[in-house]
Order: C-alpha cells, then sequence, then structure tokens
C-alpha cells in the first residue's frame, strides 16, 4: 500500500514516540549517565591517550557483560575487525566468505588483510549470512584438503576464514553457521558492530566465533566518539592486545617490538566514555526493544509495511528499527514523505557486491540480498528514555 495517507499516520506516530516537532533523527547518542564525570577524570589526570585506567576497566566491563573471555579496545570497529582477521589467520590472496548485505567496513577490513570477500545470501528472517547458501556454495566450490585447509575445489586459494554480520542487531543462524565453519575448518569471526546487548539462545552475539567484534562509533547503541572491540576466544586474548598495542614487548623502559604491529588502542578519554555508556546499556536495550513493540503494533494493524522482528529464540537489541516495503516503488515514497516531513529514514546499503572495488569478487547467488535491497527502510530508533516502561 503505498498510500501516502498510510505514511501520513506513520510519521505521527514516530513523531508521538519522541513527543518532538523537531527533525527526527534516526539515531542519536544518549548521554545521561556519568560521562561528564570520566572524562573529566582522564583531562584532570592529564591520562588521554593511550595510558589509564579507563581502557582496561572498559575492556573488563565488556568482558564481563558479554561473557568473552578477553575484550580488547581499539579506535574503532573496522580496526577491530582487520586485527581480528590477522588474529584469525586471513593472509594476502585468501578468501573470506561473508555477506553482501552489510556495511562496507566489514568488506574493507577483509581487503586490507589482502584477501577478497565471496559473497553469499543472508535469510529473510535474521538479515544474516545464510547456513543453507554457505553450505551450498561450500558443496560446489571448496574441498577439504588434509591438512585440515578449506581450498577451492579446483585451484589452490584458501577459503580462510567467515564473517557474518548481525543486521541492526538481529542474531544470525549461529548454530547453523558454527556447525558449517567446524565443519569446512572456516575461522568464525562475527562482526557484532550493531547487535551488543543481542542474545542468541541467551548468549551474546560476538561470542560464538573465534573472535568477534564490536563498534562505538556515534550512531551504535553506546559510543566513545569512535571505537571498537575485539572478543576474543580462549588463548587469542594477549596475542590481540599484543598486535594492537604496537607489538611491543612488556619493558619498563626499552622498545623493543617483535613483529609489525598496528596502533590500534582506544585512547583512555575514549574508554571514559564507554565506561559511562556502558552503565546505561541495559536501559538502552529496555528502551529500544519497547519501542520496537510499539512500532511492530502500529504497523501490523496501519500499514502494508512489514517491520523486521527478532529471529526466534533471539533478544535483539533493536538497534536500527526496520520496514520491508512491498517494492521499490514504495520505499521511495516512504523515503521521500518521512524526508519531507523531517523525520530521518533511509535505504539500506547498497550490496557489496555492487561496488566497484567489490564488483569482481567471487560470488553466489544473491536473491535474498537483492530482494530486501530494494525494499528494506530504517525508521527512527534512538531510545526514547524517557517512555522506559
Ligand atoms: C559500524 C560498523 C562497523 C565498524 O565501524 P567503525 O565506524 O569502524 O567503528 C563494522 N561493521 C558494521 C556492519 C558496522 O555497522
Amino acid at each position: 500500500m503505498s498510500d501516502s495517507l498510510a505514511f501520513r499516520g506513520l510519521i505521527t506516530f514516530i513523531r508521538d514516540q519522541y513527543r518532538s516537532k523537531d527533525f527526527i533523527p534516526l539515531h542519536a547518542p544518549i548521554f545521561h549517565g556519568r560521562e561528564k564525570e570520566y572524562v573529566s577524570e582522564t583531562i584532570e589526570s592529564t591520562f588521554v591517550s593511550s595510558v589509564g585506567a579507563f581502557v582496561n576497566r572498559f575492556e573488563d566491563d565488556i568482558a564481563s557483560y558479554t561473557g568473552s573471555p578477553k575484550a580488547v579496545a581499539t579506535v574503532n570497529g573496522t580496526a577491530a575487525l582487520h586485527a581480528a582477521l590477522i588474529l584469525a589467520g586471513v593472509l594476502e590472496g585468501d578468501l573470506v566468505v561473508t555477506q553482501a548485505l552489510t556495511f562496507v567496513a566489514t568488506c574493507n577490513a577483509i581487503s586490507y588483510c589482502g584477501a577478497q570477500p565471496v559473497f553469499v545470501d543472508v535469510d529473510r528472517h535474521t538479515l544474516g549470512l545464510s547456513p543453507k547458501a554457505l553450505g551450498n556454495w561450500l558443496d560446489e566450490h571448496a574441498r577439504l584438503d588434509s591438512d585440515g585447509v578449506c581450498r577451492t575445489k579446483h585451484g589452490q586459494r584458501v577459503i580462510r576464514a567467515c564473517v557474518p554480520m548481525h543486521t541492526f542487531g538481529h542474531p544470525c543462524d549461529l548454530d547453523g553457521l558454527s556447525s558449517i565453519c567446524a565443519q569446512w575448518g572456516l575461522a568464525l569471526v562475527e562482526d557484532a558492530a550493531e547487535s551488543l546487548g543481542s542474545l542468541y539462545h541467551e548468549r551474546h552475539t560476538g561470542t560464538f566465533g573465534l573472535l568477534g567484534t564490536l563498534s562505538f562509533n556515534g550512531n551504535k547503541i553506546i559510543t566513545t566518539g569512535g571505537g571498537g572491540m575485539i572478543l576474543a576466544g580462549t588463548g587469542l586474548g594477549a596475542r590481540a592486545k599484543h598486535l594492537t598495542t604496537t607489538a611491543k614487548l612488556p619493558h619498563p623502559v626499552a622498545f623493543f617490538h617483535d613483529e609489525v604491529g598496528f596502533n590500534y588502542r582506544l585512547p583512555n578519554i575514549n574508554a571514559a566514555l564507554g565506561c559511562a555508556q556502558l552503565e546505561q546499556l541495559e536501559q538502552f536495550v529496555d528502551a529500544k526493544r519497547a519501542l520496537a513493540g510499539r512500532y511492530a503494533a502500529y504497523l501490523s494493524s496501519n500499514s502494508g509495511l512489514i517491520f523486521v522482528t527478532e529471529p526466534e529464540g533471539c533478544r535483539s537489541n533493536y538497534w536500527l528499527n526496520a520496514v520491508v516495503c512491498e517494492d521499490e516503488k514504495e520505499r521511495n515514497s516512504l523515503l521521500d514523505a518521512t524526508a519531507a516531513a523531517g523525520v530521518m529514514t533511509r535505504p539500506v546499503w547498497q550490496p557489496m557486491h555492487l561496488l566497484p572495488m567489490f564488483k569482481e569478487c567471487p560470488r553466489d547467488d544473491l536473491t535474498m540480498t537483492q530482494w530486501l535491497s530494494a525494499r528494506i527502510v530504517n525508521l527512527p530508533s534512538s531510545a526514547p528514555l524517557d517512555r522506559i516502561p
């Protein structure tokens, strides 16, 4: 139904959520906690940069919140993903299987390793990498050699890793993906940039693979200004820290670095912001889940738009609310009507295989990716804190 009346109702509904007549952004950060206090502490102590107590505290707090054995803070989510892929053993010339329905950072990080993404389709109910499509692509194109390494069936290219992404906070089918990765010897690295606070069968996303990564960019559920985190499985935490802090061997005065490392460490001033934000995360998740519930109820009785809901057995953080329109024409009318009314919405990312730098990458049938990419619209999703149930 591309009836502008229906959109007028939706716009009024959205304005009611935020009790605002002003421009409504897609996602705004909220600083209602101890942000100023913690950031001031770093300034007063002069420890704003690479040394300071908030970085360790933020890492420990994220590890204990997610249940990850170890968490290592980085300057942004892309850097976390780049380092995680190196830790997973991704080398120049390798292939890494991922989804085309993602933010470009996922594929940029694969490229930084000199590896190439392979695009496989997503599932309608998760918007994430489809285990069935992954299994079919591997059956057709891969072989598992006696050295335990997965290679292309008729060549020598190594298929090293698999990077699913939890789109808008909705968890992928992690049981399905884990078992296929185990069967084929692929390292599972979760891009959990959007899904901090989301649970799959009561366990945090980002903790199922060998490694997982988070982002604390300004538009994510909690922010450090810019920042990211590596969630490292057992045994990889120390190496993750080493690689992201210039690979310096511990010594009180001497500078000795034992490999080419990265200056990816999160500054203390950003970690201070992160510690304060993390204290409010469960509150944000509650508020966003309640908002999603109201969107779902409103849309089910007032329009032809289909609201995207969390997959069964999951708790989604509902980072960004999304609807699936009937077709591209309705998608465009919804984008136009909301823009004209000062309510920010946006289409989903251009699928990766259509971008110039990734158009030659190997890919499977991407029917669902294409179908969704013409129809998804994200709706305003900031946590309306005054409306916590
Ligand atoms: C935000 C995001 C990242 C990381 O972004 P940074 O801006 O580098 O922190 C990675 N992947 C996805 C899917 C994202 O949404």
